[in-house]
């Protein structure tokens, strides 16, 4: 395996166009896959679980950009609002509110996306596109001091039919440009549209997105 992470990583990383970010997606794989990355310039890793992101921030170097790419729960912001990067997939108001209390208390303002549900699959998780744009009309986010609103992302169905994938990630797209005109069309910071996986960066990166989450095809596969 030795060799594969910096091999894949440089073809992923080739393969981007200019402006596409990644996001080197690193959950359950083990510190010395990351450290392999590391070794090759990259900084921006993405982690979905509290626990493991903490032992992970705490073995690894201090300048790795840690996005929290899975559902957030709560109870559990504080643990990882000193030090994140960036939260990926906020989808409440409530959510909303307690990062920016936490980050209060450790005088951080977070970069965060609003996660959408666009996908035909049932989820728990992200907003529809009408609760997003209920949850922004509101305006309460306005008086948020720490935390900053940077985009959006969202998720795909997992299909292979990838008009279907383009589709979704196109209705994305548009409702970026119509959030952007009606909210932050005076802010810089509101600027990314994160959609893109292993399966399909290739379609998000046709479709506008500017940060790709991409984990299997770099690290292989995850083994739970
Ligand atoms: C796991 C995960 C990814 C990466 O998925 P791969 O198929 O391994 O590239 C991207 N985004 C989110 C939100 C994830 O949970």
């Amino acid at each position: 395996m030795e060799g594969d992470v910096r091999r894949n990583l440089h073809q992923v990383l080739d393969s981007l166009p200019e402006g596409v970010r990644l996001v080197a997606v690193s959950k359950y794989h083990p510190a010395e896959s990351i450290a392999e990355a590391y070794d090759e310039g990259q900084r921006v890793f993405g982690e979905s679980h509290v626990q493991e992101l903490q032992a992970k921030h705490a073995a690894l170097p201090a300048d790795i950009e840690w996005h929290f790419i899975g559902h957030l729960q709560t109870n559990k912001v504080k643990y990882i609002v000193p030090y994140v990067a960036m939260i990926d997939a906020v989808d409440s108001m409530r959510l909303l509110r307690e990062i920016d209390r936490q980050a209060a208390k450790c005088d951080r303002v977070v970069n965060v996306l609003l996660e959408l549900h666009i996908a035909a699959e049932e989820t728990k998780y992200g907003l529809t596109l009408d609760e997003c744009r209920a949850l922004l009309d509101a305006g309460e986010w306005r008086s948020l001091g720490h935390v900053r609103i940077c985009g959006l992302m969202m998720m795909a169905s997992f299909v292979d039919d990838m008009e279907q994938v383009r589709r979704e990630m196109l209705t994305a797209a548009d409702f970026f440009d119509e959030v952007k005109a009606k909210y932050f069309a005076n802010d810089d910071t509101f600027c990314e549209r994160s959609w893109g996986m292993s399966h399909d960066y290739r379609v998000a990166c046709e479709c506008r997105s500017t940060m790709v989450r991409i984990g299997t095809t770099i690290f292989g596969e995850r083994v739970y």
